[in-house]
């Protein structure tokens, strides 16, 4: 049984961009061709944004991105299974119950450059009564060569500059080269927006994957801080350059936060019939999938989309999106 279908009443999804059977699924809206150049889908970003349901409704846009083969989609399909059982303490389902969502099409198999989008938009009843849309981007890129690099710091940009909670994948540590990843697809966005005194960017979240370091910073969200702000501290003896690119990261988010994920287990890292079932993942992984999913997503936890301190409709952030494309395409 895939994602979508029943209504928990919780939430009412909304988006015409379905299968013809109904169910919810992916969308690349943007894609990066052979030759470097971008396509935007429009059509499908414009129904998925403009439904009659959720267009007048402030958004909030979260974004998983980082390099292929890292755990992104895995990872959204837990997020999606929480969207969609936001009402249920067992929201992550049945131990024997395969794992749909992202990954679902085999789009995994395929190592595009590009966003794409679920093409259901959730309503979501905050704690304090407004309703927000919430829209999930699986973002990737492939981080090899030059010509690539470039690419991916577009997609990274691009999601950045669109999405109020940016989720950076990386695989078992923060090393040097993420940051500076960080540091030239965050100025790739920055160049291209107007200039303000705010911050350009709101939630940047480090996600480690595979930690395997707990004796020295625990795993979940603590131990990510206290790790993460050692990483990023300016330190006088410091290089200028290191100096820089940490400076520069401080400077471009509102709030960053870092969370180390335990690693799932050889089933899932290495055995090609695993389905996603829950009986066959790591027990320790799943109990910091229980913390890291809702402090993620939780309704409380939720922020609107804001460009230069305004809040954004989903019909706001269709014309920014497509502002921003146009920048890029030159
Ligand atoms: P994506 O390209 O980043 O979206 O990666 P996928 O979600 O498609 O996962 C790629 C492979 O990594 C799959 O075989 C997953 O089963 C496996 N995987 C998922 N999560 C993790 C993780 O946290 N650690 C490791 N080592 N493998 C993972
Ligand atoms: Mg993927």
């Amino acid at each position: 049984q895939t994602a979508g279908g029943e209504d928990t009443g919780m939430y009412d999804w909304s988006s015409e961009e379905e299968e013809p059977d109904g169910r919810a699924r992916p969308i690349q809206v943007l894609i990066v061709k052979d030759d470097h150049s971008f396509e935007l889908d429009e059509a499908a970003l414009t129904r998925i944004l403009l439904a009659e349901e959720v267009r007048d409704r402030e958004v909030v846009a979260i974004s998983v991105a980082g390099a292929f083969r890292k755990g992104k989609s895995f990872l959204m399909d837990f997020m999606l299974r929480y969207m969609y059982n936001l009402a249920s303490d067992n929201w992550l389902g049945d131990a024997e119950e395969p794992l749909t969502g992202f990954s679902w099409r085999g789009g995994s198999e395929r190592e595009t450059t590009g966003i794409q989008i679920w093409s259901e938009v959730f309503l979501v009843d905050k704690p304090d009564g407004s309703k927000v849309a919430v829209l999930l981007m699986d973002t990737q890129g492939t981080f090899d060569s030059q010509s690539t690099l470039r690419d991916s710091a577009t997609v990274f940009a691009l999601s950045t500059m669109i999405s109020s909670m940016q989720v950076y994948n990386i695989s078992q540590n923060v090393q040097e080269d993420d940051l500076q990843h960080l540091q030239l697809f965050t100025e790739y966005g920055r160049l291209a927006m107007e200039e303000t005194f705010l911050k350009p960017f709101q939630s940047m979240i480090f996600l480690v994957r595979d930690w395997s370091f707990p004796y020295e910073f625990s795993y979940g969200q603590d131990g990510g801080m206290k790790f993460l702000e050692k990483r990023l501290k300016v330190r006088e003896n410091q290089h200028e350059e290191l100096q820089n690119v940490r400076k520069h990261i401080h400077s471009c988010f509102t709030n960053i936060s870092c969370f180390l994920m335990p690693h799932p287990g050889l089933k899932v890292a290495t055995n090609p019939h695993f389905d996603g079932r829950l009986r066959e993942i790591d027990p320790e992984f799943i109990d910091h999938l229980r913390v890291l999913v809702p402090w993620l997503l939780s309704p409380c936890n939720l922020d609107v989309k804001e460009i230069n301190g305004s809040n954004i409709t989903c019909r706001g952030l269709l014309e920014y999106f497509k502002a921003y494309i146009k920048i890029y395409q030159g």
